[in-house]
C-alpha cells in the first residue's frame, strides 16, 4: 500500500510557517468559523489578524440559504466585523454564476431550494426566473427546506429533456445540528432526482473545482501554490482543496474526525488519499499565538 506522507498535526511555529508561505487563505464557514448561529472561541480574531496581516482571506460555503449580502449581516452580527461581500463563495452565489457566465442560460430555471437561493439567482439584475414552465432549461437542487412531493415530480419530468441541465448547489449529505440531531443535506435531494431521472447531476459547489474558477476569475493572481484551504469534512473542503492542488489543513472542530483521515491515508484505494490533509489543528485558534509578537 502507498501511504500518503501527510496529515501533520501542527502548531505554533509550525502554523507560523505556513502561513508565512501563503497569501491565500480558503475558510469553510460551518464547522470552522462557526457552528450554526454561534462563532468558534477565537475564529473573528484569527479572520482579522490574517486580514491585518495582508493574506487574501475568502470564505467557501456549501450553504445555498442565503444570498451572500445575508452572510456579511452573519459575519458581523458574530463578531467578524472586516468580512465584506468579496470574500464570500457560496453554492448560491456560484450556481448564480454557472448559469450565467459558463451556461449562459436562456429560459427559465426549476429551483428546487429555499427562498435565499433563489434571491441570490435573481440578485444582480440577472434575467433568471425561479419558477417552473414549458420553457425549462435547467433544475437547479440545493437545499430546500419546503421540499414537496409536487416539487420532486415536476423536477423529475423536466429532466426526462435531455437539454435541461441537472445542477446540484451541492451534494451535502447531511448537517449535523445540535444534541447528536441532523439535517438532511442537499445531496439528500439530489439523490431522489438522480434516482428519479437516471441522470447524474453537475455539483457547483465543493468538492468541485468551480468555485476555484469563481475566486480566481474575482482575484488576480491566484496560484494554487499559495493557497491553503481549511474545512472540516473530508469529503468536500479535503477533495476540494486537493481538486484545486491547495494545501489542505483540517481542523477538528466540526464533522470529520482524526481517525476517519486516517482510514483514507491508509486505505488501499488511491483515490482516498485526495480526503487526506495535508495538516491537522485542533481549531483554528490554535493560529493565535502565530500572530504575537
Ligand atoms: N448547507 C446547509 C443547508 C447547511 O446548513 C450547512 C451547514 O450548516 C452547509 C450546507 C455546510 O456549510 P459549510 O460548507 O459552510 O460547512
Ligand atoms: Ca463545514
Amino acid at each position: 500500500v502507498a501511504r500518503c506522507p501527510r496529515l501533520t498535526k501542527i502548531r505554533g511555529p509550525q502554523i507560523r510557517n505556513l502561513l508565512e508561505a501563503k497569501d491565500f487563505i480558503l475558510f469553510d464557514c460551518d464547522g470552522v468559523i462557526w457552528h450554526g448561529e454561534t462563532a468558534i472561541t477565537g475564529a473573528a480574531k484569527v479572520v482579522s489578524s490574517l486580514i491585518r496581516h495582508g493574506k487574501n482571506v475568502v470564505f467557501v460555503t456549501n450553504n445555498c440559504t442565503r444570498p451572500r449580502e445575508n452572510y456579511v449581516h452573519k459575519f458581523y452580527r458574530l463578531g467578524f466585523t472586516d468580512v465584506m461581500l468579496e470574500q464570500i463563495f457560496s453554492s448560491s452565489y456560484c450556481s448564480a454564476l454557472y448559469l450565467r457566465d459558463v451556461v449562459k442560460i436562456r429560459g427559465q430555471v426549476f429551483v428546487m431550494g429555499c427562498d435565499g437561493l433563489r434571491r441570490e439567482l435573481q440578485g444582480g439584475g440577472r434575467p433568471l426566473r425561479g419558477g417552473g414552465g414549458r420553457d425549462v432549461k435547467a433544475v437547479l437542487v440545493g437545499h430546500d427546506d419546503k421540499l414537496t412531493f409536487l416539487k420532486l415530480a415536476k423536477a423529475s419530468c423536466y429532466l426526462r429533456d435531455p437539454d435541461c441541465l441537472f445542477l446540484a448547489t451541492d451534494n451535502d449529505p447531511w448537517h449535523p445540528l445540535s444534541g447528536g440531531r441532523i439535517l438532511p443535506g442537499s445531496g439528500s435531494l439530489t439523490a431522489a432526482l438522480e434516482v428519479s431521472s437516471g441522470r447524474k447531476a453537475t455539483v457547483i459547489g465543493k468538492p468541485s473545482r468551480f468555485m476555484f474558477e469563481c475566486i480566481s476569475s474575482q482575484f488576480s493572481g491566484v496560484e494554487p501554490a499559495q493557497c491553503l484551504m481549511i474545512g472540516d469534512r473530508l469529503e468536500t473542503d479535503m477533495l476540494f482543496g486537493s481538486n484545486c492542488g491547495f494545501d489542505t489543513m483540517l481542523t477538528l472542530t466540526g464533522v470529520s474526525q482524526l481517525e476517519e483521515a486516517q482510514e483514507y491515508r491508509d486505505s488501499e484505494l488511491a483515490a482516498n488519499h485526495s480526503l487526506v490533509p495535508d495538516y491537522v489543528v485542533d481549531s483554528i485558534a490554535d493560529f493565535l499565538p502565530a500572530f504575537e509578537e
